[in-house]
């Protein structure tokens, strides 16, 4: 299985706490007005790749945790949650993953819904423009929320820094 994918950040400390593996993937279909990287919706931008090959990128670094941008992951969802579940099967890594869905359209959705067992956080929904906000972290509009999927923050966030939604 491959994802299209514009690049792969290793060690980036802007893409959720702690040092992380970022995957940016390309394609996203929201077309969100304002975006922060509008060349990542078109996946002709984007090339393939084997989640093989991008899982020994985040396995070879055994400090970073990972994170999922974009572009939109869920618009390559059935790749992305063949490698969430490889990184949950063989590391003790955290996932963060960013999307223009919002948690419910998500949670309505079969098809997208079956990433969520092996995410431990989602930054959910589409960057508003009116609700922009420089002050948030790792968020660029205030409808966009950090959701704690499984009830506990998990290891890697660090209590004070990372606002909490309290969605479970
Ligand atoms: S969901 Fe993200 S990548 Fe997609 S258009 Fe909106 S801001 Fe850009």
């Amino acid at each position: 299985m491959q994802i299209c994918i514009l690049d792969i950040l290793e060690q980036t400390m802007a893409d959720g706490p702690g040092f992380r593996t970022a995957i940016y993937c390309a394609g996203c279909e929201h077309h969100c007005p304002g975006c922060h990287n509008p060349q990542s919706w078109d996946r002709k931008n984007g090339h393939w790749v084997d989640v093989q090959e991008i899982l020994d990128v985040i396995k070879a670094d055994e400090m970073s945790n990972v994170s999922f941008s974009g572009g939109d992951p869920l618009y390559q969802v059935e790749a992305f949650t063949e490698l969430a579940r490889r990184i949950k099967e063989e590391t003790g890594k955290t996932i963060w993953c960013w999307t223009g869905f919002t948690y419910e359209e998500i949670l309505a959705d079969e098809r997208l819904s079956m990433i969520l067992p092996y995410l431990d956080v989602i930054v959910d929904g589409p960057f508003k423009m009116e609700l922009r906000d420089t002050q948030l972290l790792f968020r660029g509009s205030s409808n966009q929320r950090i959701i704690y999927l499984h009830g506990e923050q998990p290891d890697d966030s660090i209590p004070g820094t990372v606002p909490i939604v309290g969605i479970k």
